[in-house]
């Protein structure tokens, strides 16, 4: 995952003065950082720095901003929209530690600071958003653009501010600007609606069970959890299944009462659409209704053609021929899935068909049969450090780059290990941040983010410092960190977000790196490919203890694992993008039955009844309660993408082919941002992705 960057933000409004006695002692926000590399001096900022250098940060801009929109002379790009990139310097080197800590090492102080720094910074980024002086004076730069003599570059940042303005209406008549307001208010409020319905509808379900025979095939640890919850809940001596997967997924893999798994499963999909007071589907027909009228009021045909128009894609016809090429090679894969289970069911005298319901159950024993993948005969030849070292080696034998460990570096958890990384010729690159273990002030999951981007400054180029932040598997006594597959990946996922941070190289705040939504992910998933690959295997995967190179069965196992269940992965991941697809591309305001809706759109595709959509309309969050509304498809796009990029190596012979890898770091990673997404990776490919790597990939094709 990549966090999104901290977006420079601007005020209008005088908030308050800053307080006075917190000036007393020298706040390490406001002057340049006096450590090796300017890092953030961790070890001496205090939270009480944080509050004043916010209120300074958001004058100062609030000061750049009224400088640029009270200026005499004509805008030009100079005076307007270099002056605007350039704003909020504090702000962005405050926000930049803030938010980076309050993910990585959080305590309640920090949290409360961030629910009161929350409504100051939103409302400082919507009064940018609606100065019409600011965008009266970036229109009239955007207007001569073409024959103001700017390069390639500054036309492009031109046009990306002007158009960020744009999307939000900034060049609506007042009447419009309204409607349009009225419309985000409403949508907002829907989309909250959504949330809470889904969220008491995932608690309004629970499968109570007390006889012990219904936990017939479940593992220990999925009964002792169920029985924890039961306890939680004053049912001592029961045991309770939610709708949580942790708990809901278990139990369709394992259960053998087929009856339960049928009612869990119907608990779970059917959220949202029981006809009570928390039924969605009011919600999400006049969400779908509502956001034609916003996208039709900016000038589009669909909310997707609003949306794509920012993306990669461009067009919402980009996304179906592409998803309609992924479907028809993913639905007969599904099929021979099916038959297989099936077999299974016949074999143990089932007499039955196989339903939604048994998918999980059946196709675990599928896994067992072919695809075992044993993380505890794995793991001995994943030792963190050597999975560490194995990245750094293919990122130095791909681009020559060397990582320096240093200890002399502030640090914002004692754990955190920083290394210096230097090109070939030994001129220095950056600062990469590892932050590997749980800790209680850190979020779940693992993330790539920032202390400072890339950029150039006076003409001088500024170095990221990038910041990586695991939940990893910890050592215990003797025995190092020994990580499972999963997070194997994970290192290497995380660790191409940071690359792609280290190389970029733009001049210009607004467009350097700044990838959209179906690109971000591609760097990031380009480096999986390399941890799983043999010959990258063989140089890192080592016993801990013996330092035998990890054996060829096991490679083996690790290769062909990758083809398990890909038929339904695929499918119910498509099923949803197409259905996100459908609500989005409606050209007409009009009421919409939204069950009838959904099937109309699964016969069209002719999606198999074994199957549903991973979501379906009452619990897609991600688009009625997320930012992925005509945006679902993004994962598999990236998909698309880092498996045609690695097939690009692979195809050369040379796993590691330095002339690929310097067109790679150049134009996908180093430019991304300085122009549209395909433009760039056709410069590394030569041509558009193709799908039939990841096809290959996933065993479809
Ligand atoms: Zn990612």
């Amino acid at each position: 995952m990549r966090k999104i960057k901290f977006i420079i933000m601007t005020l209008s409004v005088v908030l308050c003065t800053i307080a006075a006695n917190a000036q007393k002692r020298s706040n390490p926000f406001f002057a340049k950082y006096q450590t090796p590399f300017q890092v953030p001096p961790f070890d001496k900022i205090d939270t009480s720095d944080y509050m004043p250098a916010f209120l300074e940060g958001m004058k100062q801009q609030n000061a750049e901003i009224a400088a640029i929109v009270n200026n005499t002379v004509a805008p030009t790009f100079a005076n307007t929209i270099l002056a605007f990139d350039k704003s909020g310097k504090l702000l962005t080197r405050v926000g930049k530690v803030f938010f980076n800590l309050t993910e990585a090492n959080t305590n309640d102080q920090m949290q409360a600071l961030a629910r009161k720094l929350s409504p100051l910074l939103s409302k400082h980024s919507d009064d940018i958003a609606l100065n019409a002086k600011l965008f009266k004076r970036i229109k009239a730069v955007y207007e001569k653009r073409k024959t103001s003599r700017l390069d390639a570059q500054q036309i492009r940042l031109v046009e990306k501010y002007y158009r960020d303005f744009e999307r939000q209406g900034a060049n609506l008549s007042k009447e419009k600007q309204d409607r349009l307001r009225k419309l985000n208010e409403e949508l907002s409020m829907l989309t909250i609606t959504f949330g809470e319905n889904l969220l008491a509808e995932n608690n309004n379900f629970n499968l109570v069970i007390d006889n012990q025979a219904d936990l017939d095939g479940l593992p220990q640890n999925v009964v002792d959890a169920a029985s924890a919850t039961a306890k939680e809940m004053k049912m001592d001596g029961k045991w309770v299944f939610t709708l949580d997967k942790p708990s809901l997924i278990p139990f369709l893999q394992y259960a053998k009462n087929r009856a339960l798994r049928e009612k869990i499963y119907r608990g779970y999909f059917m959220r949202g659409n029981n006809g009570n007071k928390h039924d969605n589907n009011d919600v999400v027909a006049k969400m779908a209704k509502l956001r034609v009228e916003k996208a039709q009021l900016l000038g589009f045909d669909s909310y997707a053609a609003y949306v794509i128009d920012d993306n990669m894609a461009k067009t919402p016809a980009k996304v179906d021929e592409f998803l309609t090429k992924l479907w028809n090679a993913a639905l007969p894969m599904s099929k021979k899935e099916v038959e297989e289970m099936q077999k299974i069911i016949d074999r143990e005298g089932g007499n039955f068909k196989l339903q939604s319901w048994d998918w999980w159950y059946y196709s675990e024993k599928v896994r067992k049969e072919k695809y075992d993948l044993d993380d505890n005969e794995l793991k001995p030849y994943f030792s963190l450090t050597n999975v560490r070292d194995g990245m750094f080696h293919v990122a130095n034998q791909m681009y020559g780059i060397t990582f320096i460990k240093r200890t002399d570096l502030p640090v914002f958890q004692k754990d955190v290990e920083t290394y210096e990384v230097r090109e070939a010729n030994g001129t220095h690159l950056g600062i990469l941040y590892l932050d590997y273990y749980p800790n209680p002030g850190k979020s779940g999951g693992a993330w790539c983010t920032d202390f400072r981007s890339s950029g150039w400054e006076d003409g001088k180029k500024i170095d990221a410092i990038e910041s990586v932040t695991f939940n990893l598997t910890k050592p215990t006594g003797d025995t190092p960190a020994l990580l499972n597959w999963d997070e194997v990946t994970t290192m290497f996922h995380e660790f191409g977000h940071s690359l792609h941070g280290l190389f970029v190289q733009g001049k210009y705040n607004r467009t350097a790196g700044n990838v959209p939504q179906d690109y971000v992910e591609m760097p990031s998933q380009f480096m999986e490919n390399f941890a799983g690959d043999p010959e990258v295997l063989r140089s890192y995967a080592k016993n801990y203890k013996t330092g035998e190179v990890i054996p060829e069965n096991l490679i083996a196992k690790i290769q062909n694992s990758g083809r398990f269940n890909q038929g339904f992965i695929t499918l119910e991941y498509l099923a949803a993008s197409i259905l996100d697809m459908d609500f989005h591309e409606l050209t007409q305001a009009k009421d919409i039955n939204v069950e009838a809706f959904e099937k109309q759109a699964m016969d069209k595709i002719g999606l198999i009844p074994e199957i549903l959509p991973r979501y379906r309309s009452t619990y897609f969050a991600h688009i009625f309660n997320g930012g992925y509304a005509a945006g679902y498809y993004v994962y598999i796009w990236a998909a698309v993408l880092d498996a045609d990029a690695f097939d690009a190596f692979k195809q050369s012979g040379n796993i590691y082919n330095k002339d690929l890898a310097a067109k790679f770091r150049k134009y996908c990673l180093a430019e991304s941002g300085d122009d549209e997404g395909m433009v760039q990776y056709k410069k590394f490919r030569g041509h558009e992705p193709s799908v039939e790597p990841l096809l290959k990939r996933r065993g479809l094709e």
